[in-house]
């Protein structure tokens, strides 16, 4: 095989950060990749080929209907475009026609966070206006109730850790009001892990990216009611087409998903049992303490969590991770926390060889 690293000099990255969209997002497998090739290789007439993953794909799921876009991102967009333009086709060809007022969608203030671009711009681009509810850090039924008009058209929700995780209204409440008002409630679930709970609860419309828990390739899954779904294959005919999903990425993303529901995923205990080693070597350095954490917006993942002691060590958090990263083969650890003197690992995406190498560079960078 070509060397690309060579070829086009970019440097060759460890992923020990989770499922990040600035190094890729995920490693896809084998199975997933021969999918991917049968893809690439032959014509399909497309409008089937994704009514039928997608009714492959809700079957496996037991949900009334999904659908395969292109990204989180633009799942995002073409649902709240949905709740604008309905099946009218002229304002799916008008999606910024300023005279549909409804267009107010509503959001939890501490849920308006930035994934590598802000939620609203993907709102903005479906055509909708945000409207922020409640506070940073208090988003109660009330405040969501105080602001739904005769503008509002949807309620949009994000399940993530990037949000503010104490003090907003629960999905359940949030369904509840989307019922109580008609208005159809929209998830983000881009990284989660479940694929079931929040359509349960009742969503209209659930988005998952396709490389991130899914590890399938550069797309996105959206399950939710018949209706909700029918309305965004619409879209198609507008906003959809500027971020169309190609048929390889179709075919790579529902073998993924076929994987990731057969899959047994490690249990907490096997992923501790992973980090034992790891955690040990750390700990018998004076300055440093790794212990294992779940993840902060409890999903079923565990991490190292590495504490420097900057006066021991002369070095701080935020430059071994920054050294890290800037070594010749590139090491992108967690850094959410850096400036509180942690970073985390992530194995999910960790041979034991790149696990050794990382603890290689933690010696070297601290001198122990
Ligand atoms: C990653 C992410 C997205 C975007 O997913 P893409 O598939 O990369 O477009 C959207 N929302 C949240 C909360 C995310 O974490």
């Amino acid at each position: 095989m070509e060397n690309i690293y060579e070829k086009y000099n970019v440097k060759k990255v460890i992923n020990a950060s989770g499922k990040m969209t600035i190094l890729g997002g995920s490693r896809v497998s084998s199975e997933v990749l021969e999918s991917m090739n049968s893809g690439a290789a032959n014509f399909f007439e497309v409008k089937d080929l994704l009514d039928k993953t997608g009714e492959y794909i809700s079957e496996l799921l037991n949900v009334e209907s999904a659908y395969i876009v292109a990204s989180a991102s633009s799942g995002i967009a073409q649902s709240i475009a949905s709740t604008i333009t309905g099946d009218n086709l002229y304002e799916i060809l008008n999606i910024h026609n300023k005279n549909n007022k409804k267009r107010e969608i509503i959001l939890p203030k501490g849920h308006n966070v930035d994934y590598g671009t802000p939620v609203q711009v993907a709102v903005e681009m479906g055509g909708g206006v945000v409207v922020e509810a409640g506070y940073a850090n208090a988003c109660k039924v009330e405040h969501v109730e105080s602001l739904i008009n005769e503008n509002t058209a949807a309620l949009l929700y994000i399940k993530s850790h990037h949000c503010v995780q104490k003090g907003i209204v629960s999905i359940k409440d949030y369904v509840a009001l989307g019922k109580k008002y008609d208005l159809p409630v929209i998830i983000d679930a881009a990284a989660e892990e479940d694929l079931n709970v929040y359509y349960n609860e009742g969503a209209d419309c659930v988005i998952y990216s396709g490389t991130k828990a899914l590890e399938g390739p550069t797309s996105a899954l959206v399950i939710g009611k018949k209706e909700f779904i029918k309305t965004l294959k619409n879209q198609s005919k507008g906003i959809g087409r500027v971020m169309k999903v190609g048929k390889e990425n179709i075919l790579g993303l529902t073998k993924a998903i076929e994987l990731y529901v057969n899959k047994n995923k490690l249990t907490l205990d096997e992923q501790r049992e992973r980090l034992k080693d790891f955690n040990g070597v750390l700990n018998g350095i004076d300055g440093i303490t790794s212990t294992c954490v779940q993840d902060a917006a409890g999903r079923a993942i565990i991490r190292a969590l590495i504490s420097f002691d900057e006066d021991k060590l002369n070095i701080n958090a935020l430059e071994i991770a920054e050294k890290l990263k800037t070594g010749d083969v590139r090491i992108y650890t967690r850094d959410y926390r850096a400036n509180e003197g942690k970073i985390e690992i992530d194995i999910r995406d960790l041979s034991d060889e790149e696990l050794e190498f990382i603890l290689i560079r933690i010696r070297e960078i601290v001198g122990k």
